[in-house]
């Protein structure tokens, strides 16, 4: 049988007997499997998984193992900074979730149109924000320096003084998230994904006008909300653009 080396990184060792925790093991595989089947065969869900190193580069997925290689596996919520390495990918492993503060609510909107999800209750203390960024893997976005100095904070990002599309450029620069936007795919009131519906099943609710001009509706099953591309829309549209530049906009 061909064999890999295994190391899996920080809290993944939960999810691999002691015996293998910390260091690197040797592990079988079947002639040609995925090295997301063996991570899991392993023990540890995918969907924990953000970074794969195979023999030093990043790989996804759907990678398929080669007797001998080297292979590192980094959690979602990772402990380490290996932002340089996930720069290698196009499009990061994880999915990249938020919690924002209750001071850069303008930011939140713009985030959500793009489809980033973002947690944001105005009630929320700062102790609240801590403990759901570290129950939901979200990162903090805060304009607050001294809320990112809890000691128990250990994902979060300091907002900088600018305009919110200069602010919300920097959040998907740093982090590499051009490519996961999906802009109108997301409630802009209550951060749930939104789901596309038919003219038909929502025609009572459209005023007449709506019902005339736009064909495309999203529902909102967290808040019975439905949108359309409205008035609003080339408002948005153009803001959206100025935060991606047009021309990944306009396939979207
Ligand atoms: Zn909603």
């Amino acid at each position: 049988m061909p064999t890999a080396i295994f190391r899996f990184y920080e809290e993944l060792n939960d999810f691999v007997p002691p015996e293998r925790r910390k260091r690197d093991f040797e592990a079988e595989f079947k002639g040609r499997e995925s090295v997301k089947d063996r991570i899991e065969a392993l023990g540890v869900p995918h969907t924990e998984v953000d970074l794969i190193l195979v023999n030093g580069e990043s790989v996804d997925f759907g990678y398929v193992l080669q007797d001998g290689d080297r292979i590192s596996v980094y959690p979602v919520f990772e402990s380490l900074d290996i932002r340089d390495v996930t720069h290698l990918r196009e499009i990061p492993l994880r999915e990249t979730r938020f919690i924002a503060d209750i001071n850069i609510r303008d930011i939140v909107r713009y985030m959500r149109v793009l489809g980033l999800d973002v947690y944001y209750d105005p009630s929320l203390s700062p102790r609240d924000i801590i403990r759901i960024s570290k129950r939901e893997k979200r990162t903090i976005l805060t304009k607050s320096r001294n809320l990112l100095k809890f000691r128990d904070v250990t994902h979060g990002m300091f907002i900088r003084p600018g305009t919110t599309v200069e602010q919300i450029k920097g959040i998907i620069d740093f982090l590499s998230l051009r490519e996961v936007i999906t802009p109108f795919s997301r409630c802009l009131q209550c951060n749930n994904s939104l789901v596309r519906v038919s003219k038909e099943s929502v025609f009572d609710r459209i005023p007449p006008k709506t019902r005339a001009f736009c064909n495309e509706y999203s529902y909102c099953n967290g808040c019975d909300r439905i949108y359309w591309k409205g008035t609003h829309f080339d408002r948005i549209k153009k803001v959206i653009g100025e935060i991606l530049g047009m021309e990944k906009f306009q396939d979207a």
